[in-house]
Order: structure tokens, then sequence, then C-alpha cells
């Protein structure tokens, strides 16, 4: 049996980086940059008023000076030409600043008179002016390779690209195994169950991969063989659900094994999910994880999604997780690191406090569905109290 630290060190030293691919900018949103961005404009492109108000000329902006108004400046439609001396011009956010203006006095800090204004505040150089390229300049570097396409970083990556270098996305196989399973949607026998796991690590990955549900294959060892060789052939990560443990119906490591894995462990001292494979063929990183919901999706959480982030680039894979005081005792931990179900919830005052679940039933669904956070609880923890700083996993949430 393996830590959970060395566990994820052997995943995370075999997930290399996938090639790069060239996607249109309107399909870039949730990818990861390949390749550093670089500005091809200058931003703002223009000296620019930050404000509606006058273009004028500081020195002259004196309070209770009058200027008389030479024309209009609007964003797209510039006012041509010089301002003249004792002249201002109307001018609305984003318009570039006209020929001669060297300040924009707010419209709050003028008196309309006539065809002129009255300055009630003395103006500075500069003031509420944009500079041509304060924000960046064409030939900087916008953002590293590795950069996630989040919202505001395609905001600021529109003016520079028609298309963006991105990471490929992994393509993942997932294979859920066991005679008792039925798909979801079916009514299930006697003694069968309805397969949950699949629907769960698909949803959990789609942000990041191509996720491909093989469906559900019996313990069978020829049919799992074959689902497994098809499989291995044709993605980045396979992911066996089910059949992991010591029993006579676990045929996953076996079947893993004749396919040509090899396999880097077999246990983790994690729980739940303490029958956790990983190995490699090729290029395919394989994943076999157990059966039981909360397991699966544990381990996915842990183990699967850092390894799809190294796939991507994105810097600090298995990072992201945060520490939060305790809102209950926990009690004392064996020598498996536990990952406990729980809510990180904010009180009235809005402090957030990590709440966890006392059910560790590794098949217990409804306490997984209420859960939005794992506790990470070291190995051979005394225990803690309220209050006490936790390790906190957040779980997909909207
Ligand atoms: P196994 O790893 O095959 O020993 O499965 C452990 C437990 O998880 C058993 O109770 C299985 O019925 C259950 N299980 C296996 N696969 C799934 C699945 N895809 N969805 C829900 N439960 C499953
Ligand atoms: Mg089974």
């Amino acid at each position: 049996m393996i830590s959970v630290g060395d566990a994820l060190a052997k995943i995370l030293a075999r997930a290399r980086p996938l090639g790069p691919e060239t996607v249109a900018i309107a399909d870039a949103a949730g990818r990861v940059l390949a390749a550093p961005l670089v500005a091809a404009l200058d931003n703002p492109p223009f000296d620019a008023s930050a404000m509606d108000g006058f273009a004028l000329r500081a020195a002259e902006a004196t309070a209770g000076a009058r200027l008389e108004l030479a024309g209009l400046a609007q964003a797209g439609a510039p006012f041509a030409g010089e301002i003249g001396p004792a002249r201002c011009v109307r001018i609305f956010t984003g318009a570039p600043v006209p020929h001669g203006a060297d300040a924009v006095v707010m419209q709050e800090m003028t008196e309309p008179a006539g065809d002129a204004v009255t300055i009630t505040a003395d103006a500075a150089v500069g003031q509420n002016i944009r500079p041509r390229g304060n924000d960046f300049s064409a030939g900087d570097e916008l953002l590293p390779a590795g950069a996630a396409l989040t919202p505001q970083a395609l905001a600021l990556a529109a003016a520079s690209a028609a298309s963006l270098q991105v990471a490929r996305r992994p393509t993942v196989a997932l294979i859920s195994t066991g005679d008792e399973l039925v798909a979801p949607g079916r009514t299930p026998g006697p003694s069968q169950i309805v397969a949950s796991n699949a629907l769960a690590l698909n949803s959990l990955l789609a942000p990041f991969a191509a996720v491909t549900d093989r469906g559900i294959v019996g313990d069978d060892e020829a049919a799992l063989g074959a689902a497994v060789s098809a499989a291995l052939g044709s993605a980045d990560i396979l992911i066996t659900i089910g059949g992991a443990s010591v029993g006579d119906r676990d045929l996953v490591p076996a079947i893993l094994d004749g396919a040509g894995v090899a396999l880097d462990f077999r246990r983790v001292a994690m729980r739940p999910g303490k029958p956790l494979m990983f190995g490699i063929r090729g290029d395919t990183l394989v994943f076999g994880l157990p059966g039981n919901p909360v397991s699966a999706l544990v381990t996915a959480v842990v183990m699967v999604l850092p390894a799809v982030k190294a796939m991507l680039g994105l810097p600090d894979p298995a990072g992201g997780r945060l520490r939060a005081p305790l809102a209950a005792a926990i009690p004392a931990n064996g020598p498996r690191r536990h990952f406990l179900r729980g809510r990180l919830e904010p009180d009235p005052d809005g402090t957030w406090r990590a709440h966890p679940f006392s059910q560790t039933d590794s098949a217990h669904l409804s306490s997984l569905a209420r859960a939005n956070a794992l506790i990470v609880q070291p190995e051979d923890d005394p225990g803690r109290i309220e209050g006490d700083l936790v390790e906190v996993i957040g779980l997909p949430a909207f």
C-alpha cells in the first residue's frame, strides 16, 4: 500500500502535457493556453476619456473659468481637429481625447452656460484620461502558457488573436464493471443496482476532458478484457470502475495486467478509496477505481482530476485546496488519510466553516449528494476539536 502523496507523485510523473491545437477564440472558453499570448495591439489604443464630461486644456480650467463648446467626442465618433484656446469639447467615456486637450473635467464639476460651460474646480493635467497603452502595449506577454481561459482571461485575449493555441483536451474512456449493474434510467431487477459512477465521473471530468462512457461490462474476463483493450487503443486516460478489490469477481487487476498495463500501484492508504490502481500502457494512463460511489468520486477528485489538469499543462494540478475551521469535532483517524464528506458553509457573520458529516459509509449516496467539500484528515490524526483548522477540497458546485 502506498501513501496518498506518493500515489499522486507517481501519477503526476506520468501525466505529461498533451500537444497544442488551434481553436477559434469564440470556442476557447474553458481551455488552457498551450503557448504564451502576446498582445497584438495597445490598450487603450488611443488616449481615451474615463468619464463623461469636457475635454480641455488643464491650464485654462481654473475654478470659475468659462470655456466655449467647440464640439462633441463620443466613443466611436471622435472630435476632428484640435481644441483651440479657451475652448472645450463635450466628451463621453471611451471617446478619444481630442488633440490639444490634456484633461477631462467630469460633468459634475461644471455648470452649463449656453454655448459654454463654467468650470467649478481646478483641473490637473492628465485627469480622467486613460493614456494609450497604459493597460498593455503590442508585444507584451499577456498570459503565460498554462493559463486557464476564464471569462476574465478571455476578455484580455479578445483583442490579440482570432484563434488561440490551446492544450488538446485528454480523451477519457469510462468502463463500468459488475454483473449487478444496470444503466441509469433502467429499472433494476431483484439483485441489481443502478450504476451511478459513470454519470458522476463524466460530469466531474467533462469541463476538462472529452469523456466517452463505454457502458457497463459484466464480471466476465473475456468481455472485460476486450473492452479494456479497445479503450486502451483510443483514449489518453482509461478509467475502469468497480472490480478493483480482492473478491473473486474483482477481475480488473489481472485484466489490466493481461492487457499490458504496467501498474505503479494497486492500493492507496486513503479512505474511502483503498483499492485504487494506477498504471500506464504506452501513452495511456489507466486508473482502476473502486466501485463504491463515494470511493469512486473521491478517488477521481483526488487522483484523476490532477492528472487531467497536468495533461492540460495547468500549473499546480493538485492545488486549489484551502484551510477552514471545523464547525464540529472529528474523531481520531487510523493509518489511512481520511477524506470526510462535509459542507463548507458561511456562518451568519460570513465566516466560512467546514461542517463534517458523521456518515462514512462509502456506498452512501445521499450524504455524498449533500456534500460540497471533502475534509482532509491526515494519517493517524489524533482527532480535532471545533475551531481547529483543517484542509478542505471543494467539490464541484454551481
Ligand atoms: P467492486 O469494486 O466491484 O467490488 O464494487 C464495490 C461496490 O460498489 C459494490 O457494492 C458494487 O455493487 C458497487 N458498484 C460497482 N460499480 C458501481 C457503479 N458503477 N455504480 C454504483 N455502484 C457500483
Ligand atoms: Mg464488482
